[in-house]
């Protein structure tokens, strides 16, 4: 029953040069409840932060078509290397967001993308909190522009960096990262910490020496990891630091003469 549909859309794309024809085919057989796994309307997903409304939420797939090497609706997937571009809406806010994702030559149909990246909206870098260093925030941000566009062995490589770059800013000296990370743990800082530390400088690693490729959200949660970290070494502290001197200052506005 499914080939027989999908063989009928394929027909359909040659013979009738208008696209409209294959839509309503594809429509058609939706519509009627075919599970067609190559239909349009067939996926959703959860997403941690729409890019349009920022919340926790989930996307539906509005449309998709092949857009390289040749542009197409048939979406069988290709054997040889190719883009598929996706239009995917938002539950929440009912916004949509174009999606880009790249697969490299394989002898399965049904292969994973190398690479994803969102093109519209255009997202604008992640960076971090005012209170952590500018060179640490610098690499950071670099990082989270190379994950916006999709290359996440670059992003994973800078965020590393930004491990680093935080390391010597706390004073850490030059050796081996993971040995400067443990460092961490001796002067006290707090074991999460130095665990998402030390899962940054493996996907670093990773992505600089083994060639591996990781999935987009693996690349997000160590972005994350080095948020949390920033706010533990950095911002939780400048805050303890202003209530103190708040208070100091209350004390001595209470008792003016006589603290002396
Ligand atoms: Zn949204």
């Amino acid at each position: 029953m499914v080939p027989t549909v999908h063989l009928r859309a394929s027909v359909a794309l040659e013979v009738i040069p208008f696209g409209l024809a294959f839509y309503d085919l594809l429509m058609a057989a939706e519509i009627m409840g075919v599970p067609d796994r190559y239909r349009r309307y067939d996926a959703e997903e959860p997403i941690d932060a729409c890019p349009n409304c920022g919340q926790s939420s989930r996307l539906r797939r509005h449309d998709r078509r092949v857009v390289w090497p040749k542009i197409t609706h048939n979406l069988a997937p290709l054997f040889d290397p190719y883009a598929m571009e996706e239009v995917w809406e938002c539950l929440l806010c009912k916004k949509s967001m174009i999606i880009v994702r790249t697969f490299e030559a394989g002898e399965n149909q049904e292969r994973e993308p190398v690479a994803a990246s969102i093109l519209y909206p255009v997202l604008p870098p992640k960076t971090l909190q005012d209170e952590a260093p500018a060179a640490v925030t610098s690499l950071y941000r670099e990082a989270s522009v190379a994950e916006n566009a999709g290359a996440l062995r670059g992003a994973a490589a800078l965020y590393r960096a930004a491990v680093e770059q935080l390391l010597t800013d706390l004073g850490i000296p030059d050796g081996k990262l993971g040995r400067r990370i443990e460092q961490l743990a001796d002067r006290g800082v707090d074991v999460d910490v130095v665990t998402s530390f030390h899962e940054a400088r493996l996907l670093g690693n990773w992505s600089l020496h083994d060639g591996v490729e990781f999935s987009p959200e693996e690349v997000s949660d160590v972005a994350e990891l080095i948020v949390e970290a920033t706010e533990e070494l950095y911002v939780i502290p400048a805050k303890r630091e202003e209530m103190r001197a708040a208070r100091a200052a209350r004390r001595t506005k209470d008792t003016p003469s006589t603290s002396g």
